[in-house]
């Protein structure tokens, strides 16, 4: 039900003039080209994940600043709409050149909200700077189609145009670049965007609003709402100014968003959770390069990536000597935020559940536990826990079969390949899977079995790039709604197709051209 979908409501507050005053960044919305405090003046805290440290204070924004949010995106669309859209890619292309300038900027606020390292953080930006190039290629690609389709001078042609008002809901996993999968080719393509951003990790885009005001973007073509109540989140969605909206999220919540969608008929895409399969064919997989794909795969951002890896399927006779390698790397990364270590997961709450999900497969399932991160300290503060390989004798396990959403490999021993593809196949979820081998006959067996939508062949996480689009398999727990997002999926999804067919009568008599007429 959708109560058990809700966020956890931390403790709200009114904000003293003290606080006001205090050094502490005060996160609010933007509106109308500038920002504004929540109508309720109600703020909650924004934790530094490896600290346990207050660093900020968000906005908890209620039904009047949704009126006012969605009213102020209304009013901009008309002119947004007008401009031609190498104007607005124009638009897009100073924020580019200034989201570069400011990459070191945005991934320390990335650092410091969500926790991820410094490396990592930086992907971040420029992943998410990827969407907007391809954004800033989109004059080239929007072009509609022209066709005679009969005789007598009829002829059809499509022009695209934006929907309107469009909304995007992003989680905490990555600050920038989720965002950044929906807002430039929204607004490209001429459409005005409200975006929620996660209640956990606001500070990032609330910086780049200003970017995006710098490269030239209207007031009211660009809205940040914040807010972590669900009940304005869903008044949000049922607006009936807002055209289309866009999740990505937990899987609950996703199909929650993209029922209520479908019932007021709007254009929805809504990206869930996963639990990404690995394939080991360990006889013909170059070992080491594999097990540091794979420990990259589960451990990089913690886990916290929807495309990282969660279960590995070993086949073969090497399989022991791949998971010695595999253990090995894993043990050997450091907690911290620097290059080339591992940051925190982003709650308690998160903290818990990884530990229940570890606790229960030792304890209850007898999994072995070939490497334990909870041993990780916990003492300064923060939500720290290492990278964690399990064992396991069952693939029932629930740590085998549900979103873990941490730094934990869950690895299994399969007797043939078929065993391996009904794991993989019975697994609710259709985001991402990958197999490794030098074989490509044995890869194309795999790829043509595997039922994700995001596949790789000795990549772990086979993120597609641009003009290719995201997303994970529809009729899973990982993909509700209507297309893909970014790249082709996105620029369909951020726009109509108005079909026009002409009939232009047939000249009768060519009008004789006069010695004025050939002056001019
Ligand atoms: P979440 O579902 O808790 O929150 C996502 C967003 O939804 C937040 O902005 C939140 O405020 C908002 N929200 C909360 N309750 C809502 C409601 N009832 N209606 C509408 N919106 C509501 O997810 P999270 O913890 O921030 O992110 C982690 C999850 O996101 C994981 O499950 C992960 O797999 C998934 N994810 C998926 C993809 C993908 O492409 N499939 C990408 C990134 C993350």
């Amino acid at each position: 039900t959708k109560d058990n979908t809700m966020t956890p409501n931390p403790k709200k507050m009114k904000l003293t003039e003290e606080e006001q005053d205090a050094e502490i960044p005060i996160i609010d919305n933007y509106i109308n080209g500038v920002f504004v405090q929540p109508h309720s003046n109600e703020y909650i805290p924004v934790v530094n994940p490896a600290t346990g440290a207050t660093i900020a204070q968000v906005a908890v924004s209620n039904q009047q600043d949704v009126e006012t949010a969605v009213a102020a995106a209304q009013a901009a669309f008309p002119a947004w709409k007008a401009l031609t859209i190498k104007a607005r890619a124009a638009i897009m292309m100073q924020f580019h050149s200034l989201v570069r300038q400011h990459a070191q900027e945005l991934a320390a606020l990335i650092v410091q909200e969500n926790g991820k390292n410094i490396t990592e953080a930086l992907a971040d930006v420029a992943k998410g700077n990827e969407t907007v190039e391809y954004a800033c290629s989109l004059p080239q690609l929007a072009a509609g189609r022209v066709l005679p389709v009969s005789s007598g001078n009829v002829v059809c042609h499509d022009r695209r145009t934006p929907l309107g008002v469009v909304v995007s809901i992003v989680p905490f996993n990555f600050p920038f670049m989720v965002p950044c999968w929906t807002l430039p080719i929204a607004l490209v393509m001429g459409n005005t965007f409200i975006l929620k951003p996660s209640e956990k990790v606001p500070m990032t885009m609330h910086r780049v609003a200003q970017l995006l005001q710098q490269a030239g973007v209207p007031p009211g073509v660009v809205t940040l709402l914040q807010t972590n109540q669900p009940a304005v989140i869903q008044s949000l969605i049922q607006h009936p100014a807002v055209q289309a909206v866009t999740f990505v999220g937990s899987s609950p919540i996703a199909a929650s968003v993209a029922t209520e969608c479908r019932a007021l008929h709007k254009r929805c895409t809504a990206l869930g959770g996963a639990k990404n399969h690995l394939v080991a064919l360990t006889d013909t997989c170059h070992i080491e390069s594999t097990a540091s794909d794979i420990v990259v795969s589960f451990a990089g951002c913690a886990g916290q990536r929807c495309m990282a890896a969660s279960v590995l399927l070993l086949i073969g006779d090497k399989s022991q000597a791949l998971l010695d390698s595999i253990v090995k790397k894993a043990a050997a990364i450091q907690p911290g935020t620097g290059p080339g270590q591992m940051g925190p997961v982003i709650d308690e709450r998160s903290y818990q559940k990884i530990c229940k999900y570890i606790q229960e497969a030792t304890e209850q399932c007898g999994a072995t536990l070939l490497l334990d991160g909870r041993t990780w300290n916990q003492e300064g503060g923060g939500h720290w826990i290492g990278p964690t390989i399990v064992l396991h004798q069952s693939s029932e396990d629930a740590m085998m079969k549900e979103e873990v959403f941490g730094p934990c490999l869950s690895v299994y021993k399969c007797a043939s390949w078929e065993e391996a593809m009904r794991i993989e196949n019975a697994n609710p979820f259709g985001n991402a899977a990958c197999v490794y081998t030098t074989n490509g006959g044995h890869a194309e067996w795999f790829l043509e079995r595997f039922r994700a939508s995001m596949l790789g062949c000795n990549i772990g996480i086979p993120v597609p790039r641009e003009p290719f689009s995201f997303g994970g398999l529809y009729g899973t727990l990982s993909k509700y709604g209507d297309m893909d997002i970014t790249g082709d999926g996105g620029m369909e999804f951020f726009s109509n197709r108005i079909k026009v067919t002409t009939r232009w009568p047939a000249v009768e008599d060519v009008p004789t051209t006069t010695t004025h007429d050939m002056a001019h």
